[in-house]
C-alpha cells in the first residue's frame, strides 16, 4: 500500500458553492401556479392569493417586466421575487412590415429556435397570428411549415409571451385605469394560425388561452380568440369544454380521397368523424359558428362540384366558408386557383346560405400570408418530392432548365 500524496493547498478539494437555483420564468404560468410558485417562494399562505393577483395584473394588465416597477408590493418582498423569478418573453430577433402594414416577427425562443407572429392590422383594430409549435409534424402537401423538420412544441409562455411582445411593439399596454376595450383594442382578435399544430400541444394552448382571457389581465374574450386545426378530432371536445374559443377547421377538401393527400391527418381521422365532433362543439349558433378554411388550389379543389359538395357536407352546421387563395412558396406543386373560379366558387357556397369571404392575402410581399410561414434557420427541408411521397402522391416532374429559361421558383 502506498501513503497518499500530501494534501498540498492546490490539491485541496475546492468546496462547491452550490449553484444558484434557476430562477423560474412567471410568464405562462396558470394562476394557481402562479399562486403555487408564489408560496414556494416563501410568501405566507394566507397572503397568497393577494400575492398573485397583483402579480398577475402586473405582468398581463400593465406588462411590467422589472420587479421593481410592481410598487405596490414591499421592496424586500420584490428583492425574493427577483431572487426566485425572472419575468421573461421571447425575443423579437427581426421586424418586417409589409407595403399594407402587416408586420411580421420572427421571435427567438429558447434553444436558439425561431417562430413567427404577424399582426394583420384592420381598421384601427387587428388581428395577431400567434403560433404554437416550431414547424409542424403534420405534413399537409400545401404548406409552407408541414416541410419544416424541427418542430418542438411552445411553452405556454412562449405562447402568451407572443401576444406581449406584440403589444410592446404596438404600444398597447393601458395607461394606468385605461385598460382598453375590445372595440378599441390594437389586436382585437388573435388566431392560432400561424405555425404548428395546437391541438398536438393542447395543454400549453389551453394555459396560454385561459391566461390571454382572464378578465384581470390580458383580457380577451373567448369570442376573440379562434384555434385552427387541421382536424385532431380527438381534442376537439377538450376544446370545447376547457378553452371554449373559437374553432377554425382547415377543410381543403370535400371527400377523403382528396383530403387523405392534401391534409394526411384525414386518414387517420375521416371526414364522418371531423364533422361530427363540430356538429357536437358547444354554443355553436348564429353568432358562433365554425369557420371552415379551404385553400383554393387550382384545378384540384376548386370545381362547381366541389363547391356544392362542400355545403352539402356541412348542412346544419352554422358555418362560415373562408377561402384562401393559395399562396404559393418555392417548389410547391401547387398553383392559386383563377380570381373568377374562386368567385364562382364563392358564389355557389353563399347562395346556400353561408358567408363566404375570400381572404385577401396579406403581406406577401414579406412572406407573411398563410401557410408561408417557416423558420429562416431550419437546419433542414423536405423537398418536394419528399413531399409528395409522404402524401402518396404522384411524383412532381423534375423541372429540366432550358438555357435561357426564366427561373423556375
Ligand atoms: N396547423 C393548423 C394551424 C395553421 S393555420 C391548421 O392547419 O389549421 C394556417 C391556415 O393556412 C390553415 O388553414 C392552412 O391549411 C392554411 N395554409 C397552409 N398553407 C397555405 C398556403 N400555402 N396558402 C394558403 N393557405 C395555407
Ligand atoms: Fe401543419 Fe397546419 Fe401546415 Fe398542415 S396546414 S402542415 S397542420 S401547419
Amino acid at each position: 500500500m502506498t501513503a497518499s500524496p500530501p494534501i498540498t493547498p492546490e490539491a485541496m478539494p475546492i468546496p462547491r458553492k452550490a449553484p444558484a437555483p434557476a430562477r423560474r420564468n412567471l410568464v405562462g404560468l396558470t394562476r394557481p401556479q402562479l399562486r403555487a410558485a408564489l408560496i414556494e417562494a416563501g410568501t405566507p399562505e394566507k397572503q397568497a392569493k393577494m400575492r398573485e393577483t397583483q402579480v398577475w395584473q402586473w405582468l398581463y394588465q400593465k406588462g411590467v417586466r422589472d420587479f421593481d416597477q410592481m410598487t405596490n408590493l414591499a421592496k424586500d418582498y420584490r428583492a425574493r421575487l427577483k431572487e426566485h423569478f425572472t419575468i421573461e418573453v421571447p425575443e423579437v430577433v427581426a421586424r418586417t412590415v409589409s407595403a399594407d402594414g402587416t408586420r411580421k416577427y420572427l421571435v427567438r425562443i429558447a434553444g436558439g429556435h425561431e417562430v413567427e407572429v404577424v399582426y394583420i392590422p384592420e381598421d384601427g383594430r387587428g388581428t395577431l397570428c400567434i403560433s404554437s409549435q416550431v414547424g409542424c409534424t403534420l405534413t399537409c402537401t400545401f404548406c409552407h411549415t408541414g416541410t419544416q423538420r424541427l418542430v418542438r412544441n411552445l411553452t405556454a409562455g412562449e405562447i402568451v409571451g407572443q401576444i406581449m411582445l406584440a403589444r410592446d411593439d404596438l404600444g398597447e399596454w393601458p395607461e394606468p385605469g385605461r385598460a382598453p376595450k375590445d372595440e378599441t383594442r390594437l389586436i382585437s382578435n388573435v388566431v392560432l394560425m400561424g405555425m404548428g399544430e395546437p391541438l398536438y400541444n393542447f395543454d400549453a394552448v389551453r394555459d396560454a388561452m385561459l391566461i390571454t382571457m382572464d378578465g384581470e389581465g390580458i383580457s380577451l374574450s373567448r369570442r376573440r380568440i379562434t384555434l385552427s386545426t387541421s382536424g385532431v378530432v380527438p381534442e376537439i371536445p377538450r376544446t370545447g369544454a376547457e378553452i371554449g374559443c373559437m374553432l377554425a377547421i382547415s377543410l381543403h377538401a370535400t371527400t377523403d380521397e382528396l383530403r387523405n393527400q392534401l391534409v394526411p391527418i384525414n386518414r387517420k381521422y375521416p371526414l364522418a368523424q371531423l364533422l361530427e365532433a363540430l356538429r357536437a362543439y358547444p354554443k355553436l349558433s348564429n353568432s358562433e359558428r365554425i369557420t371552415f378554411e379551404y385553400v383554393m388550389l387550382k384545378g384540384v379543389n376548386d370545381s362547381d362540384e366541389d363547391a356544392r359538395r362542400l355545403v352539402k357536407l356541412i348542412a346544419g352546421i352554422p358555418a362560415k366558408i373562408n377561402l384562401i387563395p393559395f399562396n404559393e412558396w418555392p417548389g410547391v406543386p401547387y398553383e392559386r386557383s383563377d380570381w373568377d373560379r374562386i368567385e364562382a366558387f364563392a358564389d355557389i357556397v353563399h347562395k346556400a346560405g353561408y358567408a363566404s369571404p375570400i381572404r385577401t392575402p396579406r403581406g406577401e410581399d414579406i412572406m407573411a400570408a398563410c401557410g408561408q410561414l417557416k423558420s429562416a434557420t431550419e437546419r433542414a427541408r423536405k423537398n418536394r418530392f419528399e413531399i409528395a411521397a409522404e402524401a402518396g402522391l404522384p411524383q412532381p416532374e423534375r423541372i429540366v432548365r432550358r438555357p435561357n429559361a426564366p427561373d423556375v421558383h
